[in-house]
């Protein structure tokens, strides 16, 4: 019995997109060299300044995937044969392997356990071995094991040194109030379809001006230094992702409005609330230290795949595990949530645990939930 509105979707990825985003979506697209979209984009510049809390213009936006920032990571800071520090704990922390060594970097991997977060004196000892350490290559949502790697304990090892912090954000800008500046992060990657609430297409690059001082010309698409001159001018080198730059428009005006703080406090909330629902329902949460924009569940006794598939039939779409976590665990995206919408996929994951033969008594997740939030809300 699929409901007839439609899928909800739960999963790390694409994640629902709020109707103001989805008005300004669905308008006629208006060309990109004209007054209007200059215009536009400058203003959603100024806006993406103030989520990354920066006065300086150091950043980009590419019409790709959140890989291509990644990419363009790898090839505008980071010459042929230089060597970096990869932190490799889930399927994204091997996506920096696979593209350092893809562009010839000598990579040194820093194995962590599935499930744990790196430990910063780990990095420290690993930098002081490799004094020749260009970069430092990390994720701060790691979101394939639901793991937060503690991005600013990072930064304060990596700024006293020659290596550059580049740190994938892709689950966590827009999630957690980051401050790349403050902080000392040196390379910040962003993509649209996650924290922003918008479809895929569009990914973002920040960098300090220690980073910008480095910049190369290895890439042709994804250069950097191209981008930057034409679009702190309101210009793109090629034709932007239209529609998806007025869309982050719309989304940064949406975070903003909230503020960054209240949005981080937000997914805190819904977490806990989260973590006390799976508690009461018997199920342990994977991650040690868990990142707050999705839930990541190992059960124990049950198949994470089943469940799945259970769910879907009642049309809540969450996802499983990817890379060595196939099929042993279930992940639900918090993105793009409001604390109010957690309840319709507790009360899916109740029936499907029941119907797959486990014992549930109705509701306790859901209350488990309403419990913690409603000690946790603050009203205005
Ligand atoms: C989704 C994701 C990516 C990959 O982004 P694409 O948009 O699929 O290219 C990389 N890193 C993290 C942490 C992600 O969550």
């Amino acid at each position: 019995m699929k409901p007839f509105k439609g899928e909800r979707i739960f999963t790390p990825g694409p994640v629902e997109i709020p109707d103001r985003i989805r008005e300004v979506l669905g308008r006629q697209i208006i060309h990109h060299r004209t007054p209007e979209f200059t215009e536009a984009f400058l203003e959603t510049r100024e806006l993406f300044k103030q989520l990354v809390d920066c006065k300086e213009d150091n950043f980009v936006f590419f019409a790709s995937s959140g890989t291509g920032a990644m990419e363009a990571s790898v090839l505008n800071f980071f010459e042929e044969g230089d060597k970096v520090i990869a932190v490799v704990g889930g399927k994204f922390g091997e996506r920096w392997v696979e593209l350092g060594k893809r562009w010839k970097l000598k990579v040194v991997e820093l194995e962590v356990e599935w499930g744990k977060s790196v430990d910063p004196e780990a990095v420290e000892r690993l930098l002081k071995e490799n004094p020749d350490t260009k970069g430092v290559l990390v994720q701060a949502s790691e979101t394939s094991t639901g793991v937060y790697h503690d991005i600013k304990a990072l930064a304060d090892i990596t700024r006293d040194s020659d290596a550059l912090l580049v740190v994938d954000a892709i689950t966590a800008l827009g999630v957690y109030s980051i401050k790349p500046h403050e902080w000392g992060v040196d390379v910040l990657v962003s993509g649209s379809q996650k924290a922003f609430m918008l479809p895929p297409g569009l990914s973002m690059l920040w960098f300090s001006e220690r980073a910008k001082s480095q910049l190369t010309d290895r890439a042709y698409y994804f250069n950097v230094r191209e981008e930057l001159k034409k679009q702190t001018e309101g210009q793109t080198a090629f034709t932007p992702a239209i529609s998806l730059i007025l869309g982050l428009r719309e989304a940064l005006l949406i975070l903003l409005e909230e503020g960054m703080d209240k949005v981080e406090s937000r997914y805190r909330l819904i977490s806990k609330g989260m973590e006390r629902a799976m508690e009461t329902l018997g199920l342990s949460i994977f991650p040690k230290n868990p990142s707050i924009s999705l839930t990541t569940v190992k059960p124990e006794d049950i198949s994470s795949e089943a469940l799945r598939k259970e769910m879907l039939k009642l049309g809540v779409r969450v996802a499983g595990g990817q890379g060595k976590l196939k099929g042993r665990i279930f992940r639900i995206s918090h993105m793009g949530m409001d604390i109010t919408d957690m309840p319709v996929v507790l009360s899916v994951l109740e029936i499907a645990l029941k119907r797959l033969g486990y014992r549930v008594e109705f509701g306790s997740s859901v209350g488990a939930y309403l419990e913690a939030i409603s000690a946790g809300l603050g009203y205005e």
